[in-house]
């Protein structure tokens, strides 16, 4: 649940550790998403019924919670689970940590993001500073997406350039 801003780590974070290759970033930046997809297709999660728009932000039609995809406690789960199989595939701690720290990136953005975000199950506190809650908090989560998601894209690009410049003759 939320914006591209979320590839945005990804981006970042393949410069950062150039042998893992970038379609394993930007997956791993979406985990919650794509984990909520399936849940909501398997009937685990309720899927999301919503409206958007500039000048009233997100309203939910219906209650949106997700805890096994969005839930700070299962979020930490996944994201030790994404640094242990980065751990069996790549050998390393540098990078398995990474990856795992680019799946918690998620939910941080999602904190700014949203307002219903499970402590730990149903019934557990909601967190989340819920800029999407007002007008101007959506446009500002809209232009901040795509201010990071450039910013990122463009570290990605430049850093590459720069390391494949020695390669050269
Ligand atoms: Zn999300």
């Amino acid at each position: 649940m939320s914006g591209i801003g979320h590839l945005a780590a990804g981006f970042a974070a393949k410069p950062v550790e150039p042998k893992i290759p970038l379609w394993v970033f930007l997956v791993a930046s979406e985990t919650n998403d794509i984990l909520y997809f399936l849940f909501a297709s398997i009937g685990l999660e309720q899927k999301a019924v919503m409206t958007m728009d500039f000048s009233q932000g997100v309203k939910y039609l219906t209650p949106a919670l997700n805890p096994w995809s969005h839930g700070l406690f299962m979020s930490i789960i996944w994201s030790l689970t994404a640094a242990f199989i980065g751990y069996l595939l790549y050998k390393d701690r540098r990078s398995s940590l990474l990856l795992g720290a680019v799946v918690f990136s998620h939910w941080l953005l999602d904190f700014l993001m949203h307002s219903n975000l499970p402590l730990f199950f149903n019934d557990s506190p909601l967190v989340g500073l819920g800029l999407e809650n007002s007008g101007i908090g959506f446009v500002f989560m809209t232009i901040f997406d795509l201010v990071i998601l450039a910013g990122a894209i463009f570290f990605c690009y430049r850093t590459k350039k720069r390391t494949a410049l020695p390669v050269r003759p």
